[in-house]
């Protein structure tokens, strides 16, 4: 249970970590130094021993030594000095110390033999640290000499450093452990936020934001993730509620023209020829409608990714013939002359149904907005490196600086009123954008107002 809290779990791994690599660190201090003392305390024993070896003195090729050596050295008394002979005996012994130093009968023989060791023992309640060395003269062993130091320093020194090590182990360590404790609950905490504020989001108000000033760390990153990632679906389910709304809104607008017609035409009998006529003009109507909930259905399937692009092998030349085919009475109505300049050989992969779909609703507009005026409307294509490009312009009255960006958005028309009277309802370049970009490719206009516009749009060829 208590493990289920991360800044814990991270703690107790770190104290964990920590503690075997103090004690580690902890055993390799005493160690060294104990082994350092030692070192050093075995150097002053033979230096010492260097001395007196030097001064030995042979009484019928037996070693001893004699008191003046340590009068002249005062220093020499704190050590303990033994010498014997061949056989084993002590020829001499300069008692510095109170008792007896037991004599290791094998120390002896191995420093016979030519080895020197070393040894602990206890004399007069004094830790000696002893070591044994052979007496030679002219090149044969002729005795042993044992000179020994009191190790209390050393054992002293150690045993202080032992309780040092020992208080300052779990001090140390605890200390670390609350600093651990307190980093990570200040890493942590930002995401303790993110939980809550996760928790009381819900689809309707995505409004709010965690804003937390964080440097740009691990959290710190995720936290700003979280709330740019707010900020999209916020701005997603926004642009769906507006969807929904412009789009009861548009189909409202035919369905009361509908209902006013048939209201007014049965207020009183009325001859054949007026049912006709609102007949007809109902007809209209619910044209409009099937073609915007037509449009409404490829946004919504676009959206959904429902939509299944059939790729083949597409000349644009001939969707742009099929499209102008089409076009053509409206554009005979509205008195706008088509011109065309056909690229040659322009290929791309692409759905034909949703190309000419496209291209419908580009010349639609060109001519829509055109006509009227006695302008023109031009088509050309030709092939832009691993792209095709489609270019629609017209003569018509242009658009502003203000609208252009803005007129690939769904719903979005200019002039409202005259778009509505045309039967428009601000879909047809957000579904043209849309066919363009499911092909990977791209679109954009270009306009000077009064004098007309431009579509360009880019296919790749592949
Ligand atoms: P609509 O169905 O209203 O034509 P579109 O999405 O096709 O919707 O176009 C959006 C708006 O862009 C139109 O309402 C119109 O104001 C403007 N527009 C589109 N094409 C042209 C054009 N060729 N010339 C001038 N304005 C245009």
């Amino acid at each position: 249970m208590m493990l289920r809290s991360v800044r814990l779990r991270l703690t107790l791994w770190y104290v964990v970590l920590l503690a075997v690599i103090l004690a580690a660190f902890c055993a390799g201090v005493y160690m060294l130094m104990r082994e350092q003392l030692y070192h050093n305390l075995d150097d002053s024993i033979e230096s010492r021993s260097n001395i007196l070896l030097g001064v030995i003195l042979f009484d019928d090729q037996r070693p001893t030594l004699t008191g003046t050596v340590f009068s002249q050295d005062p220093d020499a008394n704190e050590s303990f000095v033994r010498v014997f002979d061949e056989s084993g005996r002590v020829t001499f012994e300069n008692r510095a110390f109170e008792g007896e130093a037991p004599v290791d009968s094998l120390a002896l023989e191995h420093a016979l033999a030519g080895k020197s060791n070393t040894r602990t023992v206890d004399v007069d309640d004094t830790p000696l640290r002893l070591r044994t060395f052979p007496v030679e003269r002219e090149g044969e062993i002729r005795g042993v000499l044992e000179v020994g130091q009191p190790e209390d320093d050393v054992r002293e020194t150690l045993r202080a450093l032992l309780l040092i090590l020992a208080v300052a182990y779990p001090v140390t360590l605890a200390g670390a452990s609350l600093g651990g404790l307190f980093l990570a609950s200040k890493a942590l905490s930002p995401i303790d936020s993110l939980t809550q504020l996760a928790r009381r989001l819900s689809a309707e108000d995505l409004s709010q934001r965690l804003n937390m000033k964080l440097p740009d760390d691990e959290v710190g990153r995720l936290a700003r993730t979280f709330d740019e990632m707010l900020e999209r679906l916020d701005e997603a389910f926004r642009r769906q509620r507006r969807f929904t709304a412009d789009a009861s809104h548009e189909l409202r607008t035919p369905l009361t023209a509908i209902k006013g017609q048939v209201d007014v035409a049965l207020e009183r009998d009325r001859d054949a020829e007026t049912y006709r006529e609102v007949l007809r003009s109902v007809n209209a109507d619910a044209d409009r409608m099937i073609r915007l909930v037509g449009s409404l259905l490829t946004l919504a399937r676009a959206d959904a990714g429902q939509v299944t692009i059939h790729r083949e092998d597409v000349d644009i030349g001939r969707v742009v013939t099929d499209a102008l085919d089409h076009i053509q009475p409206e554009a005979d109505r509205l008195g706008v002359s088509l011109a065309v300049r056909p690229g040659n050989g322009v290929r791309i992969m692409a759905d034909p149904d949703l190309i000419l779909q496209l291209t419908l609703n580009l010349l639609d507009n060109g001519v829509k907005y055109t006509g009227g005026r006695g302008g023109s409307l031009e088509v050309s294509w030709q092939n832009s490196g691993r792209f095709a490009e489609l270019v629609v312009s017209d003569t018509g009255p242009g658009i502003s600086a203000e609208h252009l960006p803005r007129i690939f958005d769904r719903f979005y028309r200019i002039d409202t009123a005259r778009s509505r009277a045309d039967g428009g309802a601000g879909l047809g370049l957000s579904i043209s954008r849309w066919i363009a970009e499911v092909h990977g490719g791209s679109i954009h206009a270009e306009s000077t107002p009064g004098e007309g516009t431009k579509f360009i749009v880019r296919l790749p060829t592949q």
